[in-house]
């Protein structure tokens, strides 16, 4: 008989249990452990517990008499429960802890990782190459387009440009509170849904768990039928805006062309190569527009998988990093995602986002609770671990790489070559966020100062020598000695202590 083979909870897709490439038989039997102490150990979103109990059960439900599913307290009591010390093969997991226990158990054979474009090898001899540069993004993401020839006319890039990052950063269409694209894929729920409420439920009136966020109807995709048609209906309808606004913030539209695809790739529910398959195909059908579709290609060929690799080329020692020295703890609103105690317009708008669907886009995850995160001061480790907790698509390998280094520049500059942060007119001119709000994004000092605006002066101040010395950062920081107020805006923004 077949070694088993050992799923994890994100890597429910076909595509993890084909034979190609070394993987399982087809007649290997499966293991899946749910394991409490995951959930025991942090305050979770509700929301996202519930889409990964889901998904996970109702993988096990589709593979039937051929998965032993197993409910533990932790993975090695399962697969003791499931297997005791029989062979197991399981693919590469998607965190160092995972990675370490798989590996100093002697029953378990280690199979390559599944759900990315690139394999391990392919990037090691890549960046070994450049092992003294800085290993750009550009540069990745070109030679991704070029090895797995995706929007390629022979060795050249189709319409002639890599980068449409240009026709994609258009402020929100004016006046206009939604883009009016069609609605995005959201499933049904189901009596699974049903069950695992009810577990959650338990479990929270037993005091066992303690989670953080509404668990309102499930939005994301938890079964391969359901990610195909949330791709399929994003393709179709979506994708030709996705492009131009990309960037763009809409209050009463927080999806606006984004995919919503990262919570069921992320789960292993869709493969990459197909997700940008089936935009590259809209495009050749005429049904796309390039900028949109390069641009989509961009995020799932370019910055996920470049955010994978870095994950394990920076190695285990990188989330620790805390280059600027940011110690300052959460306050208790932002760990309990509440938007009411929040006065400022832009972070209540997204923390709601957040507190109600696990889920924002990547400008206010970026800008907005990112950049508010970094101006304040707080411990780069600790605004991680909010992130991985509240949402639905925080995984180990791809907040560590999103929050210490693009978003935190808690690594110094090893990932972005300059902190992402700015004031309060950015914002004013890429959302509809300020008109409503209490504060004047051109203001830095006073009653209705911008926090953003009066966050950033006082940022730049805080690290000036370090930042003057970045040849993208030196214009700002000369800004510093133009502001006449210099002062008052310390007085009312540096952070004390
Ligand atoms: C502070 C911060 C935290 C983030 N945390 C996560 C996270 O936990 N999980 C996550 O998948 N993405 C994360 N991102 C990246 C990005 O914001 C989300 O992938 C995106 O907003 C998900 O929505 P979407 O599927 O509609 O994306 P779209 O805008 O439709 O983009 C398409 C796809 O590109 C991929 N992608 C784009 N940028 C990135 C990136 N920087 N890293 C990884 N994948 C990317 C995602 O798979 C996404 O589904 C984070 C970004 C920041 C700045
Ligand atoms: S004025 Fe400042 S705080 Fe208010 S929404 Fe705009 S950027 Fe945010």
């Amino acid at each position: 008989m077949a070694d088993a083979h050992w799923l994890f909870g994100d890597q429910l897709g076909p595509h993890f249990l084909t034979a190609d490439a070394g993987g399982p038989r087809p007649d290997a039997p499966v293991v899946m452990i749910e394991a409490r102490s995951v959930f025991r150990r942090r305050r979770f979103h509700r929301a996202k517990a519930h889409l990964i109990l889901s998904a996970m059960r109702r993988r096990a439900a589709e593979l039937g008499d051929r998965v032993r599913y197993v409910r533990a307290e932790t993975y090695r009591d399962g697969l003791q429960e499931a297997l005791g010390t029989a062979r197991v093969t399981v693919h590469h997991p998607t965190s160092h802890a995972a990675l370490r226990l798989v590996r100093s158990l002697d029953n378990v054979t280690v199979l390559p990782a599944r759900g990315f474009l690139v394999p391990h090898d392919a990037f090691r001899s890549w960046a070994g190459d450049r092992a003294r540069r800085q290993l750009r993004q550009e540069e990745f993401y070109r030679w991704v387009r070029r090895e797995h020839e995706l929007l390629m006319e022979g060795a050249e890039p189709v319409g002639g440009r890599w980068n449409f990052d240009h026709d994609n950063r258009a402020s929100p269409p004016r006046g206009a509170s939604s883009l009016g694209v069609p609605s995005p894929y959201r499933p049904h729920e189901d009596s699974v849904d049903d069950e695992v409420r009810h577990d959650l439920d338990a479990w929270e009136r037993a005091g066992e768990v303690s989670f953080v966020g509404r668990d309102g109807p499930r939005l994301f995709p938890a079964s391969r039928r359901e990610a195909v048609a949330a791709l399929e209906r994003f393709v179709a309808h979506r994708l030709s805006a996705f492009g131009t606004y990309e960037d763009a913030v809409l209050s009463a539209d927080p999806v606006m062309s984004h995919s919503l695809l990262s919570a069921p790739l992320n789960l292993g529910l869709l493969d990459p190569a197909e997700c940008v398959a089936a935009a590259e195909a809209a495009w050749r059908a005429g049904a796309a527009p390039l900028n949109s579709v390069e641009g989509f290609v961009r995020q799932v060929a370019g910055w996920r998988e470049y955010v994978w690799q870095l994950y394990w080329h920076f190695g285990v020692d990188y989330r620790t990093n805390n280059a600027l020295g940011h110690t300052a703890p959460l306050p208790q609103w932002f760990l309990d995602a509440d938007a009411d105690a929040v006065e400022a317009n832009c972070l209540a708008t997204t923390l709601a986002q957040v507190r109600d669907t696990g889920w924002t886009h990547h400008i206010p995850r970026l800008m907005i609770l990112g950049s508010h995160a970094l101006q304040r001061g707080w411990d780069p480790a600790a605004v991680t671990d909010w992130f991985h907790r509240l949402f639905v698509d925080g995984y180990d390998w791809v907040m560590v790489p999103n929050v210490v280094g693009m978003s935190q520049y808690a690594d110094g500059g090893r990932m972005t070559t300059k902190p992402y942060t700015s004031g309060g007119a950015y914002l004013h001119r890429m959302s509809d966020l300020c008109g409503s709000c209490a504060f004047r994004p051109t203001e830095r000092v006073g009653a209705r100062a911008c926090p953003f605006t009066g966050g950033y002066w006082a940022f730049l101040h805080r690290h000036r020598d370090r930042l003057a010395h970045n040849p993208r950062m030196t214009r700002a920081v000369a800004g510093l000695d133009r502001l006449s107020d210099l002062e008052e805006v310390l007085e009312q923004w540096q952070i004390k202590g």
